[in-house]
């Protein structure tokens, strides 16, 4: 069987953490199948990049040029493609990004390979691949299976696996530049960083989320004040964060930042994936929600299941009687 592979992704020099979720669903892969996980990484100065790959895949290739510095998707397709062509793997792997998804797209396309996206998992049965993708928000999982093709294509969910630490010790191929699209009709310019407001929630040792369970925006200040009263900063759901009660730049989640405080408190959010990406590495994880059954509770470390109108003051007036 082909080799499995799995395209790096990086920004600004640093390699994305999908990348290494990617790869520890490929490594599975490849165990499973007696063969390789074959990294592709397209960059420019990739010697640091090259470094912090070797334990997690087999083989990198690595294609070392000045137009691979930024993700353009023309080049990287083009490579992509003359690799994959190339190296006939039994599945090539991208994570479900922002760029993975631009990539694998255009690559499936043109390459006619079948390519499931956004996936949560995939696994060999019967030496044909099965993808499992999540449906109805999360609350079913279906098993997709391809059909008969020399290759495959995936990309996977962003936090849908946890990365792992790899022990290999990876062969590094170096590439030449393949032929790329001339002229180019995608020019890379700048990063525009989104703006950040007083509060950088990405900072913060404890952070109180709020979600739609709040139900309105005059709400808002009783968990203001319990965040406050217990050094943490406020943040939200997406909910909250559309209906403009909270800034854009308090919003976690796929859509917004990805967090990792020593304490996260969830406060009226059900637990959506999209919201789970954004903080489920978090130390420690409390949810306050009325329904037992909300996802959020599958990730808390603690969960206290009632009314946020009854246990948000209960707990204020607890911590003001300990601070006496
Ligand atoms: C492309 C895309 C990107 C997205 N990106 C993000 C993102 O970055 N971040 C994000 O958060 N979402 C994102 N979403 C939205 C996401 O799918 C969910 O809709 C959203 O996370 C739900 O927010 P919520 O948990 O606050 O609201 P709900 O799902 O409505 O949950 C409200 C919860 O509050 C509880 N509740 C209600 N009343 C009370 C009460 N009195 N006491 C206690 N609990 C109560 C309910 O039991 C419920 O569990 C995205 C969606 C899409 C399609």
């Amino acid at each position: 069987m082909g080799d499995i592979l799995a395209l790096v992704e990086h920004r600004r020099g640093e390699i994305r953490d999908a990348t290494f979720e990617v790869m520890t669903c490929g490594r599975k892969l490849a165990d499973q199948t007696g063969s390789r996980l074959t990294a592709v990484l397209l960059g420019s100065d990739t010697d640091a990049m090259v470094t912090s790959l070797k334990r997690h895949a087999h083989r990198i290739l690595v294609v070392d040029d000045p137009a691979f510095k930024d993700f353009n998707n023309e080049f990287y397709r083009a490579a992509l493609a003359d690799i994959v062509a190339r190296e006939q793997p039994l599945m090539t792997l991208v994570g479900h990004t922002a760029y993975g998804i631009e990539v694998a797209s255009a690559l499936g396309a043109e390459l006619d390979v079948p390519f499931t996206t956004d996936c949560i998992s995939v696994e060999m049965a019967d030496d044909r691949p099965v993808a499992v993708r999540q449906v109805y928000d999360g609350k079913l999982n279906e098993r997709v299976s391809f059909r008969e093709a020399p290759s495959y294509l995936v990309s996977l969910r962003a936090g849908a696996t946890a990365a792992e630490e790899g022990d290999a010790d990876g062969e590094v191929v170096a590439l030449e530049t393949p032929p790329l699209p001339d002229p180019a009709h995608l020019k890379f310019l700048d990063y525009i960083e989104a703006v950040t407001g007083d509060v950088d929630i990405t900072k913060a040792d404890i952070v109180v989320s709020v979600g739609r369970g709040i139900k309105e925006e005059k709400n808002i200040p009783l968990v203001e004040e319990f965040a406050g009263a217990i050094g943490g900063v406020l943040a939200c759901s997406r909910p909250v964060a559309d209906a403009e009660w909270l800034p854009k730049d308090r919003l976690v989640g796929s859509s917004g930042k990805t967090i990792k405080p020593k304490l996260y408190i969830a406060i009226g959010i059900s637990g959506s994936f999209q919201h789970l990406t954004g903080m489920k590495n978090s130390d420690t994880i409390i949810a306050i929600n009325k329904d037992p059954e909300a996802p959020i509770f599958n990730e808390a470390d603690y969960g206290i299941v009632d009314d946020l109108f009854k246990v948000l003051p209960a707990l204020k007036n607890s911590i003001a009687e300990m601070k006496q």
